[in-house]
């Protein structure tokens, strides 16, 4: 939690924001200072609201009473619902430091017709955009909708992305300002709502570690499996801070209650190693290392018997090969990213 370059999204329970206002106000005492962003999550499940809902200004200043970059409570963009992204963006712009949260159906980054009306309203308001894109399993594995971020990627407006998996680090090599990967797979996704006649809602997954070399996260079991059926590969041993040289697997052979934390612990540290060796001084080269890795990866899930994974062929498709001896000098990066937090005026006490 404490690497260079990284930072923190404490995500809301559903309506539980004196939870989330509370380890807020822990994290700033105890002197955590990096990014920090409080996600409201009035978007998510099944009690979500709609995107035309008010922000609470409350709760916004908040935030800014915490010295925290001020995240928008946005309610849920759903199908066609212009109006509802419209008003996100109008209200974010009326206030002068807020970063407009736009928590999407997946149509508009997919559909041409609905993600031309998004780029068309992002570029007008020209507000800073933090992204949620909902998908039961992967968005990205949808076709159209890499293209679609990267759209927006290009539009100038600094863009974050948040409740992602491995796409977070294709989102930075492609110039987001920062990616989100949730600590498990519930705050990896945007679930759609759970239709009422199913009851339970969506399974709790086992917990799953990031494997470098595929560029995926996997099951622990699937990891053991598969490590039987190709040992000699080098997918399964891990320099990290938490494996020390361990197979992947050894966080198997933990008692249960571990697992799930120790499976973070292991791919947050994957995947910081993955963007150290991803991000360089010239953005154009992010993207073709990027691509790269992906079509490295599609290669070790086929070597391994992995089903392919449809977002590493998006992501290739999608920036394409290098244009030859293109002579202009390499792009600026974007000067935008989420400042520190500030000192703040007021000492506040976890309740
Ligand atoms: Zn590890």
């Amino acid at each position: 939690m404490n690497h260079p370059g990284t930072g923190l999204v404490v995500t809301a329970n559903q309506g539980n924001l004196p939870g989330v206002y509370r380890w807020a106000c822990y994290l700033v005492e105890k002197g955590y200072d990096r990014p920090l962003l409080l996600d409201a999550n009035r978007y998510g499940g099944n009690g979500r609201l709609p995107a035309t809902t008010p922000f609470d200004s409350d709760w916004l200043g908040r935030q800014r009473d915490l010295g925290l970059p001020v995240l928008t409570d946005s309610g849920y963009v759903g199908l066609g619902d212009l109006d509802g992204l419209v008003a996100i963006l109008r209200r974010t712009a009326m206030i002068d430091d807020a970063i407009a949260l736009l928590p999407l159906h997946l149509s508009w980054l997919r559909v041409p017709s609905a993600r031309d009306a998004l780029l068309r309203h992002v570029r007008a308001f020209a507000v800073p955009i933090a992204i949620v894109v909902e998908h039961q399993a992967d968005p990205f594995g949808v076709r159209g909708v890499v293209d679609g971020l990267i759209e927006l990627l290009n539009c100038e407006v600094p863009l974050l992305l948040l409740r992602c998996d491995i796409s977070a680090l294709g989102a930075l090599c492609c110039g987001a300002v920062a990616a989100a990967v949730g600590t498990r797979a519930a705050l990896r996704h945007l679930y759609p709502m759970v239709p009422p006649s199913s009851r339970g809602g969506w399974p709790r997954p086992a917990p799953s570690v990031v494997v470098s070399g595929c560029l995926s996260y996997k099951r622990l079991g699937t990891v053991a499996r598969t490590k039987r059926q190709h040992p000699d590969t080098n997918l399964w041993g891990c320099g990290c801070s938490t494996c020390e040289g361990r197979d992947l697997d050894w966080i198997l052979h933990r008692p249960e209650w571990m697992r799930e934390r120790l499976a973070f612990q292991h791919s947050l540290d994957a995947l910081v190693e993955l963007r150290e060796q991803l991000i360089g001084p010239d953005p154009r080269r992010d993207q073709l290392t990027w691509r790269a890795r992906c079509a490295n990866a599609a290669y070790w899930r086929r070597e391994v018997g992995w089903d392919t994974l449809p977002a590493l062929d998006h992501w290739q498709q999608a920036i394409g090969l290098p244009p030859s001896d293109d002579p202009s000098p390499p792009p600026r990066r974007p000067g935008w990213s989420i400042p520190p937090q500030r000192r703040s005026d007021r000492t506040t006490s976890p309740e």
